[in-house]
């Protein structure tokens, strides 16, 4: 059995399985799942590696709007393993000029590297009118690093946000209906204000209301519903900063982090 697997297997690996669509030509570029797995344009004969963990799923047929390719989502393995969607052609060109120093600030401190060459996720995508990127889809600082809490786009029911450098990730008000990042920003620690779509049974608003907007941080009600999680654990206070015991529910405040050497993504977005 093992060995007519391994047959089939690279005969697809051979060919390629149809996949997305390529943004140059409008055809599907093939998956090519031996490693370096890789999607591969036959019209075009372009390659473009994908991260070489995790699943690659379509993304909705959702499209980057920057150069059209058809977005995918990563999934990292395991009930805590986070998702994040990438564009194939960014992924492998990040579409700026110094992306680099940009990315300065993951050289430290930092256990997960975009990757090898480029390796930029749309969670790492500073482009401010992706709807897809960090800017837009980023909604506060890491507690743990110098990141970015990012909202999952695919985490519903079970909704969070992933730090996009490190394992630290913050679970929304679980089963809500839909949870979306806004263009608004918390007047008192910057963070992007979330739109919570409760679910009709389990919301916890008066008269039945759904329908809820805050800063996780700032706001009684969204801050009692969220919970900070680190890797495997339950993260416990603030860590290395002391400043609780034993787990605790959303214990953390954008402000509170120390500015000084780490770099504060609260910056980055508003100097786009
Ligand atoms: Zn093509
Ligand atoms: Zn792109
Ligand atoms: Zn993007
Ligand atoms: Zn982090
Ligand atoms: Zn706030």
């Amino acid at each position: 059995m093992d060995v007519l697997f391994e047959a089939q297997f690279s005969t697809l690996a051979d060919s390629g399985r149809v996949f997305s669509k390529c943004g140059k030509c409008l055809r599907y570029l093939k998956y090519i799942s031996a490693r370096p797995s890789r999607l591969y344009c036959g019209t075009c004969e372009e390659v473009y590696y994908l991260p070489q963990k995790g699943t690659i799923k379509l993304f909705k047929e959702l499209t980057c709007p920057l150069d059209n390719f058809e977005l995918l989502i990563i999934s990292m393995p395991g009930p805590e393993g986070k998702s994040f969607p990438l564009c194939p052609y960014c992924y492998n060109s990040p579409p700026f000029e110094g992306i680099d120093t940009l990315f300065g600030g993951t050289q430290s401190g930092s256990s997960v590297k975009p990757g090898k060459g480029a390796g930029m996720p749309c969670s790492l995508c500073p482009h401010p009118t992706c709807r897809h990127s960090l800017v837009t889809q980023g909604v506060c600082a890491c507690p743990e690093c110098s990141g970015t809490l990012v909202l999952d786009p695919v985490s519903a029911p079970k909704w969070r946000l992933n730090c996009n450098k490190c394992n630290c990730f913050v679970m929304l008000p679980q089963g809500a209906h839909r949870i979306a990042t806004t263009q608004e920003r918390c007047s008192e620690c910057d963070s992007a204000i979330i739109q919570v779509d409760f679910n009709k049974k389990t919301t916890p608003l008066e008269d039945g209301a759904t329908l809820y907007v805050g800063c996780i941080l700032c706001d009684e009600l969204l801050h009692s519903l969220v919970e900070v999680k680190h890797g495997k654990s339950f993260f416990k206070g603030l860590g290395t900063r002391g400043r609780g015991r034993g787990t605790r529910r959303g214990g953390f405040r954008g402000r509170e982090l120390p500015s000084g050497k780490r770099i504060d993504p609260k910056m980055s977005f508003r100097d786009f």
